[in-house]
């Protein structure tokens, strides 16, 4: 059934749901029918008496009967009103929760950046009927602009935790079905924010929408495609982010966001390939924080550029440095980010930054997020991609396999490696979906002449899983998390050591 008639289906159901909720539309049918027999108007009392098994049976069938003491509230609108309602009027009752959804749909703006606003209402709109239909009668849904929705359950007895998280997952299920959408299939994904009722405070409504906020804000920092609950220390997270906004601009100025390095081998022959430039931040008062946890500060400060330069220059430093001590690392990747490559003024940098050191740029590579190569109508993005490509420096795409590149942005970016992401790489050893799909991608990228490489190989038996699939390079904590530039050089040289001494031991066991 399509997402029309599911809908139509539902309405029907709630229609006949609230009909025998109310106690006077229940209490009319046996006096009608009693009436009408005594006047001798067997037919009437006979339709009558249908007509209560007949809307139990739509009511059973289609939706469900309002448990007793419920509210029943209009599902449905634009606004917060509904859900607001809702929350409040649930607030008053003694005994009885709720819970607050809020559904994202990830990546909106790439969306209408390529399909137009117009065509992607249809999208809400089909998406809405999904949500609805994933809903059962008396729980209100929202939307809150254009590609968020609110929703709000029909007071129950408990809202706990795992009841929520399955009910997060239906939602997340029912918007990720294939889409057919102008000629073509689409895969949406959302990420889900969710909260039990709170009930503290002079504003329960309000706080509980603000806790599913800030539960969505944490998903969409971990998504596409995460759910999160709300938890209080999340608020603490939140002022943690807003207080690293307003220190970063100092912090790159005084030295204390740092590159880091991790290394990349070969697969096969576990060589040194290069060393991926990863942002550490020295903080005085939150201690070593990784760049998973600043980025978000970052980029709200709008400062993405200027760590850009930062990072650029101290990842060169360091190549120069490890070829002055002979550590033969052949090259350095650097993470450029949307705001990066629309600005432009990185291309340039970069080519001071080279000759500053002396470097040829092939030992540079730019690894650009799928969602950079997902804007593809974005010409400063695309314009700054082919002056690196034209400059000669090499192009990896990070975090392949979970958004939409299609072979032709493979192409048109001409991209040199792609990184299979780490949740294609946990487990791959034990899971023969996931070495599917692995396989899949390892042979599309052999056919159009791209590298792989494997992100996030933890152990040895993943490592040999990937090397037998056919990839070509790997990274991981399994080989080395990332570390300091000036522990780089002692690594290599100890790793090539260690190397020797093996291959040492294969002839001599006549490997
Ligand atoms: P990414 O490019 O996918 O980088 C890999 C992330 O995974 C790093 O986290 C790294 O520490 C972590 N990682 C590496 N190996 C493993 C493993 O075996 N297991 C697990 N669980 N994790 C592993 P990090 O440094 O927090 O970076 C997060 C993301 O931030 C990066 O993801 C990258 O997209 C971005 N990033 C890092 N440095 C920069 C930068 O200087 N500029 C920009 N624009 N983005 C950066
Ligand atoms: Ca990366």
């Amino acid at each position: 059934m399509n997402e029309r008639g599911a809908g139509l289906r539902h309405e029907i159901g709630n229609w006949a749901g609230s009909a025998l909720g109310r106690l006077e539309v229940l209490a009319l049918f046996p006096l009608v029918a009693l009436t009408a027999s005594w006047f001798g108007f067997t037919d009437l009392a006979m339709i009558t008496a249908l007509g209560l098994s007949a809307l139990l049976a739509v009511a059973v069938l289609l939706g469900r009967t309002t448990p007793r003491g419920d509210l029943v509230i209009a599902s449905g609108g634009t606004g917060r009103a509904g859900l607001t309602a809702l929350l409040e009027q649930v607030t008053n009752l003694e005994g009885r929760d709720t819970a607050c959804f809020l559904v994202q749909i990830d990546d909106w703006p790439v969306l209408v950046d390529r399909w137009g606003h117009d065509s992607c209402q249809d999208l809400v709109t089909r998406t809405e009927d999904r949500l609805r239909a994933a809903l059962r009668h008396g729980d209100v849904l929202v939307r809150l602009g254009d590609a968020r929705f609110g929703i709000g359950l029909a007071p129950i007895r408990s809202a706990r935790l795992e009841w929520r998280e399955t009910i997060a997952a239906r939602l997340v299920q029912s918007v990720g079905d294939p889409i057919p959408f102008n000629g073509t299939t689409l895969h949406l994904t959302a990420c889900v924010g969710h909260t039990a009722l709170i009930r503290r405070g002079t504003d329960p409504a309000a706080a509980t929408f603000l806790a599913a906020e800030a539960a969505l804000s944490d998903a969409v920092a971990h998504g596409p495609n995460a759910v999160r609950a709300y938890a209080p220390n999340l608020g603490r997270a939140r002022s943690l982010q807003s207080s690293l906004s307003a220190d970063v601009e100092d912090a790159i100025h005084d030295g204390l966001i740092t590159a880091w390095f991790q290394p990349q081998i070969c697969a096969g022959t576990g060589a040194i390939l290069g060393m991926e430039t990863l942002a550490r931040w020295d903080h005085p008062k939150h201690g070593l924080l990784s760049t998973g946890e600043f980025l978000e500060a970052v980029s709200a400060a709008g400062h993405l550029p200027l760590l850009g330069q930062s990072l650029t220059h101290q990842a060169l430093k360091a190549l120069s440095l490890w070829d002055a001590a002979a550590a033969h690392i052949p090259s350095v990747s650097i993470n450029i980010s949307a705001p990066e490559l629309r600005d432009g003024s990185m291309v340039n940098g970069l080519v001071q930054e080279l000759s500053r050191y002396a470097l040829d740029p092939a030992r540079v590579r730019i690894e650009i997020a799928e969602d950079v190569a997902a804007s593809a109508a974005d010409d400063a993005i695309i314009a700054s991609l082919i002056a690196l490509k034209e400059a000669g420096h090499l192009i990896d795409l990070d975090g392949f396999g979970l958004g939409a590149t299609s072979v032709p942005m493979l192409q048109r970016f001409r991209v040199d490696r792609i990184k299979i992401d780490r949740t294609f790489v946990v487990g791959v050893d034990g899971d023969a979906a996931k070495a599917r799909s692995v396989s899949a991608i390892i042979a599309m990228a052999q056919a159009l002449g791209i590298s792989t490489l494997a992100n996030g190989v933890e152990t040895p038996n993943e490592h040999t899983a990937l090397e037998m699939l056919g990839c070509d390079a790997l990274q991981g904590f399994g080989i080395a998390g990332p570390m300091r530039s000036d522990k780089v050089a002692d690594w290599a040289r100890a790793r090539l050591v260690k190397d020797k001494t093996i291959r040492l031991d294969d002839r001599r066991s006549g490997g």
